[in-house]
């Protein structure tokens, strides 16, 4: 969607509403009107110059979700409602079974090759360029994709880790997610093209399915084909991509590096997460707790929406590059 059709549609929206300075509290009479024809933008609190005075202060940390990767092809664990699409594999099951760990590497085989692929987008230049600006320090991110570093920022911490490494749960040995690609080919020659037939022969695209952690489905019979990657140095079948899964936890000093960050930081900037999880949304009660203002831009209704001063339900590619262009920063 064109900038224009952005700034249009903000018009329409927020015309007759008082305008919400930063840092205000929300008060509920701003949500009721148009309820029932927006209601992707029913919660929005604030406007576009709003989210313009905020960051030109400089001081944002970035809390960044799958939403910002979308535009890159990789999908949202959880549709426009906030409801959860898929469910991912718990570490409970990854650690518990040879062949969960089976069914996890198969399936990761195939929709890493696509999720490798992926490039950077609008919004992750764009945060790039308001970084290297001044405007925003440390970048954190529920993402394991990588694509902010591709796009060029530094200070990125990766709540969740990144599917660029694995490792080992017997020996700790960690390795990097291209070689073990490579020794997974080597491992299961024809596999790809066993998995290509079967999906043709149901028509399924299966570039569509490949899910934020780089899964996708696939079908027991071909799984049960698959050799799955062992160890090098001790030989066990128990590597690990080194992200967090559902049900493990965030490493603790990574936690509190990100508390600290909040608390220093002149305001926090969510872009593109439901904060759905508690891994990212405690930093968004945190923020609040310590007065920090709190800014949100999502296509989708948040948990953390109560604690936010300024909300935007917006395409964020669009709105980054308006926010770039209103803050006259370089590219
Ligand atoms: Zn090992």
């Amino acid at each position: 969607m064109p900038v224009a059709d952005v700034m249009v549609r903000r018009t329409r929206t927020y015309a007759g509403t008082v305008t919400q300075p930063p840092g205000i509290p929300a008060r509920g009479a701003t949500r009721l009107a148009t309820s029932r024809t927006l209601p992707l933008e029913v919660s929005d609190l604030g406007t576009f110059d709003d989210l313009v005075d905020l960051v030109s202060g400089g001081g944002v940390v970035v809390l960044s979700g799958a939403g910002l990767s979308t535009e890159s092809g990789i999908p949202d664990y959880r549709g426009p409602d906030g409801t959860r699409r898929v469910e991912p594999m718990t570490y409970g099951e990854f650690a518990g079974s040879s062949e969960a760990r089976r069914r996890y590497w198969a399936r990761s085989y195939i929709g890493w090759q696509r999720f490798n692929a992926a490039a950077p987008n609008t919004g992750h230049r764009r945060v790039t360029q308001l970084q290297r600006a001044g405007f925003v320090g440390p970048v954190i991110t529920q993402n394991v994709d990588g694509l902010h570093q591709a796009a060029g920022a530094r200070d990125v911490i990766e709540l969740h880790g990144s599917l660029d490494r694995a490792v080992c749960l017997t020996c700790g040995e960690v390795t990097s997610r291209i070689g073990l690609h490579e020794r997974m080919t080597q491992g299961n020659p024809g596999f790809m093209d066993r998995f290509a037939a079967a999906a043709e022969a149901v028509g399924s695209q299966w570039g569509e399915q490949v899910r934020p952690d780089g899964d996708i489905v696939l079908a027991d019979d071909l799984v049960e084909t698959f050799h799955p990657p062992r160890c090098l140095v001790c030989g066990h079948d128990t590597v690990k991509p080194d992200v967090v899964f559902f049900g493990e936890s965030v490493p603790r000093e990574v936690v509190e590096r990100c508390f600290s960050l909040v608390e220093q930081a002149r305001a926090l900037l969510v872009l593109g997460s439901s904060l759905a999880v508690m891994s990212g949304y405690r930093f968004v009660r945190r923020a609040h707790r310590e007065g920090v203002p709190v800014a949100i831009v999502t296509r989708s209704a948040t948990r953390g929406d109560a604690e936010a001063s300024l909300r935007l339900h917006a395409p964020l590619g669009d709105t980054l590059d308006a926010l770039v262009e209103a803050l006259h920063v370089e590219p």
